[in-house]
């Protein structure tokens, strides 16, 4: 509880305790590198591929109003969407594998929430400087240099969060016809508010509230550490080595002076993005992006310590225990996720292009015709899944003398339709043939590729 004034002047007792900005310090070393090139190869990825072209259309395109997905050479119907079903599955058992391995990697390296806020905090860096150059500018009275800084960042992070929410619906409309109508102020509603509405988030998120999406709104954070053990890798300050803390002059004898490696210099502080001190344990605010590992690590530099006061280790480490990998929840994930990834790479290799559906007409069990042969009728149904129309030939093996009506039968299908055809198959009634399983096989005539064979029953008197 915290006391504050009230707006009438009198002191009160309030539970609320109003969100401080944070203002984080850059740092520099392996872990920043490693960031920086995620969030390069990252945000490249968002904003460079709705722009690669793949057999004269987008490349990555998903197309609502069609009900198509287009990725590269993959085109998935709303047919495939047990496929969509899978990717997720398999992205969420790759988040459990790597949470048990090494803590919040994704929370500190991939997740869009912290590399549009490196891109923004890069924004805000080069318009209003240094960490102390942006709070001195904060508590300054308003001036012309305030303006102008204020104003450069704001036009760079209102341009940035309206390019993204641009380029997030050109993932669903094509991004040049997009353009076109962008630069003729010809929108939709749809595009419009989408687009908007991205930017906004982007601008939201990553410019004002940042830590609070990982403190307050994420869900990950919450149950993330149902999936840590005594063996699971995090960032951590080694208390035992580091403690007690305190300043001293460089090359001062540490055992002498009765201190350990810290030297509360707080820089591990002001680097950290959420804004908590790792020196006071494991905490759920902790987003794992090793700035503090980084900045800690110059600090030992320059004072001859050996690295590593902070570093990513275990509890099972930190109490000189071993560490174990390999232990049953990393091997069930691991099982888990290699198996789901085999069979969706088989079911993606197995799919066909071309689908067809055999059912015979239920209303006539089968006719016996004047000429002495027996007729079934089907209704059978062509698939094309393929990016274009293709004629189809029906044709159907069976034991018997098999003939069709129409005689050769071929459909001309539109891409994505489904073509109903009804076909009647007649044989001779003789003995000792009676019902027997028959095939249908579909071949687009330009390609025999292009192919599906279904069974059906065919129903025939016996004597
Ligand atoms: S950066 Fe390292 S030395 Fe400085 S306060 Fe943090 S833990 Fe201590
Ligand atoms: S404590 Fe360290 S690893 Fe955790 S969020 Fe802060 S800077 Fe990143």
């Amino acid at each position: 509880m915290k006391t504050v004034d009230s707006p009438l002047g009198q002191q009160s007792d309030s539970y609320y305790v109003a969100e401080q900005k944070i203002y984080p310090r850059e740092a520099f070393g392996r872990y920043a590198r490693l960031r920086t090139l995620a969030v390069w190869v990252l945000l490249g990825l968002f904003y460079v591929s709705p722009w690669v072209q793949w057999n004269g259309r987008q490349a990555v395109l998903f197309d609502l109003p069609a009900r198509k997905f287009y990725i590269f050479s993959l085109v998935m119907w709303p047919q495939d969407f047990i496929f969509l079903t899978g990717l997720l599955v398999i992205a969420a058992l790759t988040l459990f594998f790597f949470t048990a391995l090494g803590g919040r990697l994704w929370c500190g390296y991939a997740c869009p929430q912290t590399v549009w806020t490196e891109a923004f905090l890069w924004m805000e860096k080069i318009s209003e400087g240094s960490r102390s150059e942006r709070m001195k500018l904060d508590k300054a009275p308003w001036s012309v240099k305030k303006l102008v800084r204020k104003g450069l960042k704001q036009t760079l992070w209102v341009t940035f969060s309206l390019w993204t929410g641009f380029t997030f619906v050109g993932f669903f409309t094509p991004i040049e016809v997009l353009l076109g109508k962008a630069v003729a102020l010809s929108f939709g509603p749809w595009e419009l508010f989408w687009s908007l509405f991205y930017g906004l988030a982007t601008y939201g998120n990553a410019g004002y509230l940042r830590e609070q999406v990982c403190k307050y709104m994420c869900p990950y954070a919450r149950f993330q550490s149902a999936m840590f053990d005594r063996d699971t890798m995090t960032v951590t300050y080694d208390a035992e080595r580091g403690e007690p803390r305190g300043s001293r002059a460089r090359g001062a004898d540490l055992k002498a002076a009765g201190l350990g490696s810290c030297v509360d210099c707080t820089l591990c502080v002001q680097v950290c993005p959420t804004g908590i001190d790792i020196r006071k344990g494991l905490q759920y605010e902790c987003i794992d992006c090793a700035a503090c590992i980084d900045v800690c690590d110059t600090v030992m530099d320059k004072m001859s310590y050996p690295r590593g006061l902070i570093r990513y280790t275990t509890q099972n480490a930190l109490e000189h225990k071993a560490t174990r990998f390999l232990r049953p929840r990393v091997i069930v994930y691991g099982a888990l996720l290699g198996g789901l990834i085999v069979a969706f790479a088989v079911a993606l290799a197995l799919r066909t292009p071309v689908d067809v559906d055999v059912i015979r007409d239920r209303n006539v069990l089968y006719r016996l015709l004047d000429d002495g042969r027996v007729e079934n009728v089907y209704n059978v149904k062509i698939l094309n899944k393929t990016e274009h129309a293709h004629w189809f030939v029906v044709r159907v093996h069976g034991a018997g003398e098999l003939t069709l009506d129409p005689p050769a039968p071929r459909f001309d299908v539109a891409s994505g339709d489904v073509f109903p055809a009804s076909i009647r198959v007649r044989r001779p009634a003789y003995e000792p043939l009676g019902s027997e399983d028959i095939e249908f096989e579909v071949e687009a005539e330009d390609n025999p590729k292009l192919e599906a064979e279904t069974k059906a029953r065919f129903l025939a008197p016996t004597r």
